[in-house]
């Protein structure tokens, strides 16, 4: 255990107050239907034996009328042989004329309110590229996102799209799962004197006659859940651009002209620039960032144009909102959650970007300030059902909790791997759709850490850890003081994972100074002696707001409860070598291990957090048994690892105790 010394912080810098839980909640899409239609029959993801290279939308919103008339174009590469049908996602509000490849008429039938198929009418080879054109025309269903074609008959109306989740088969046919994403071309025609801002570069436009047309070439695969557009008379705009690696990206703010917010924005090029800091550079510098006025429920991250809604009320500072949209087009857009399992991978990792701006605006202290808002919105409204699969699929445990489980990992690995690891992560998949284990194998890979331990507990597991903490100052020699502490895991096991393991530190005041001492926490009650060097004033968990918890503090150790820990499995590798060990010990520690010849094999001893503690043995053996003297070692979940010269291992568990 070691001693940092540092001077207390004085009053503090951050005095922005933080968006309250309503404005949080405009971040959370609306959700009202999102749960109902993935456990629906709708959700269909019998999988597809297809890859949507390009959709090319030509489509002529004839606003007054609240009606569309349109073509979409799929370009798809099949992955299996024979295939005589597609089945695709599409809203059965619109009436299909026809459906063709090339000029061959195709005939399609509906499959359920969501999904239609079409019959290709020969047996397509593997690996064949397709283009399939559906014809279609009628009134949007807006139900569960989608198009929604608003009157132009006041000052702030604006047509426009919101898709998230699958909300794009109301308005477009397409495969409608994040899992495929595909460029796309919209092709837009509206009445004339609308503006059409969308994804991508716009090509062209046409702005003459009673109809006007804009041409926009979105060139890197997105999901369907993010093509969108949106149509107004309405727009004031406001060019600028930041400045990336010496690429100028251009950046347009479309507000109304009746609700001039144009000046709320002035902070993006800034954030662009911060993000591709830290981050690979903006991926879409070679396109653009556009922020637009739409009457969404609050803000969505639409590739290269994110919509906000600037009647929402966000409050004094929109610095929050805008970080975590812009953050989208990393994380979400450019990666993009492959399943709505993984939905954290977008909303967790933009709810940690709030906290990295925060920080680069306020210091440290700010960025440990928004960190621990952001675990308290948890604590008060979450659930405990894990990150992963969540309960509610923009609900706080994406959000909140998935943020605060990023805030851990850094923690845990420190800055530079952590960041090593985000960046090696985002090149790796770039364009990709992703899924937690591309995540956890990259941090794994960039740390040379095994991370199970903590996917396990913090996005498998349910809950978070409730510590019962209590201490005891006693005066040691040479006028210093010993400080002895115990902690408990107190959380209902029924409920919350159990016992969760996480690095943590302890704060002792004495003489206007703070001096912190990390341990590792990891079974249901553990005790430790720290020393400082004057009579200490209080004492603190977590002084810096590394980690997720509920806690009680006690100024005594025996009202911390005593919690057992049973060792309910032991972890095994798969070569033939038998390792037992003591499943718990205090001063010596018994291993033995047995295989079928004499072969060279290394014994290590890892600790709950997975750093190799100390070497047992090194050598060559057909059996083995030895005691090892441990008592010097802090209570706590310990691994003894055996490895051969293959590499292969085998791992078993065991505790040390009082
Ligand atoms: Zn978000």
């Amino acid at each position: 255990m070691y001693l940092v010394l540092s001077l207390i912080f004085g009053l503090s810098e951050v005095n922005q107050s933080f968006p309250s839980f309503q404005q949080r909640m405009l971040l959370h899409k609306e959700e009202q239907y999102s749960n109902r239609l993935l456990v629906s029959g709708d959700y269909w993801d019998g999988g597809h034996d297809f890859d949507v290279l390009d959709y090319d939308i030509k489509m002529t919103v004839d606003i007054p009328n609240d009606s569309v008339w349109a073509a979409v174009i799929i370009k798809l590469k099949t992955l299996s042989d024979a295939l005589d049908t597609l089945r695709l996602n599409f809203h059965w509000c619109f009436m299909i004329d026809s459906v063709k490849e090339g000029a061959r008429s195709l005939s399609w039938k509906p499959v359920s309110m969501g999904n239609f198929k079409i019959a290709l009418g020969r047996d397509v080879n593997e690996n064949e590229t397709l283009l399939v054109a559906v014809y279609y025309h009628g009134r949007p269903n807006t139900s569960q996102g989608g198009l929604y074609v608003v009157s132009e008959d006041s000052p702030s109306s604006v047509t426009y799209t919101n898709c998230e989740p699958m909300g794009a088969r109301n308005w477009i046919p397409c495969y409608d799962l994040p899992s495929d994403k595909a460029t796309f071309t919209q092709r837009i025609t509206v009445p004339s004197g609308n503006q059409v801002v969308a994804n991508g570069v716009l090509e062209s436009s046409q702005t003459s006659g009673p109809w006007w047309t804009y041409t926009w070439r979105e060139q890197n695969p997105q999901a369907t859940y993010l093509i969108a557009f949106a149509a107004s008379r309405n727009f004031l705009t406001r060019d600028t651009f930041a400045d990336v690696n010496g690429t100028h990206v251009p950046m347009r703010t479309w507000v109304l002209a009746v609700n001039d917010m144009r000046d709320k924005f002035n902070v993006t090029p800034g954030i662009v620039e911060y993000f591709s800091e830290i981050f690979p550079p903006y991926p879409f510098s070679d396109q653009k960032y556009d922020q637009v006025h739409a009457p969404i429920g609050g803000a969505m991250e639409n590739t290269t144009c994110t919509f906000i809604n600037t009647y929402a009320g966000w409050g004094e500072i929109w610095d929050w909102v805008i970080a975590h949209e812009l953050s989208h087009d990393w994380w979400g857009d450019w990666l993009t959650c492959a399943t709505w399992a993984d939905i954290w991978l977008n909303e967790g990792f933009a709810t940690y970007c709030e906290v990295l701006w925060w920080e680069e605006l306020y210091g440290d202290y700010g960025g440990e300030e928004y960190a621990r808002y952001v675990m308290n919105t948890y604590l008060q409204y979450g659930t405990s059902h894990p990150v992963y699969d969540p309960d509610e699929l923009f609900g706080v445990n994406s959000y909140e909790k998935g943020g605060s489980v990023l805030h851990m990992l850094r923690w845990v690995l420190g800055d530079s791997l952590f960041f090593a690891g985000l960046n090696k992560y985002a090149l790796d998949n770039a364009d990709e759709s992703v899924i937690t284990d591309d995540f956890q194998n990259v941090m794994e890979e960039v740390s040379k850490k095994d991370l199970d331990w903590f996917f396990d507990e913090w996005i498998y597991g349910s809950g978070h850890p409730y510590y019962r903490i209590g201490w005891r100052p006693a005066k040691g020699s040479g006028g210093k003081y010993n400080v002895e502490f115990a902690i408990a895991q107190t959380q209902d096991q029924k409920m919350h994972f159990f016992p969760f393991v996480m690095p943590l530190e302890v704060a002792v005041y004495s003489a206007g100074h703070e001096y912190i001492f990390p341990f590792t926490d990891s079974i249901g009650y553990q005790k430790f002696t720290v020393e400082v060097p004057s009579k200490p004033d209080s004492f603190r968990l977590d002084p810096h707001s590394k980690a997720l918890f509920q806690s009680t503090q006690y100024d005594d150790i025996d009202s911390v409860p005593y919690i057992p820990t049973h060792i309910s499995e032991n972890h095994q590798g798969n070569i033939p070598v038998s390792l037992d060990a003591d499943g718990m010990f205090s001063g010596l520690l018994c291993v033995s291990f047995s295989q079928p010849r004499e072969a060279s094999v290394s014994l290590s001893l890892f600790d709950a957090a997975g750093r190799k503690v100390r070497p047992l043995y090194s050598g060559s053996s057909k059996t083995y048994k030895r005691f090892f003297p441990l008592s010097d070692l802090p209570n706590g979940v310990y691994f003894i690892r055996l490895e051969n010269s293959q590499g292969e291992s085998v791992t078993t568990k065991t505790i040390k105790v009082r």
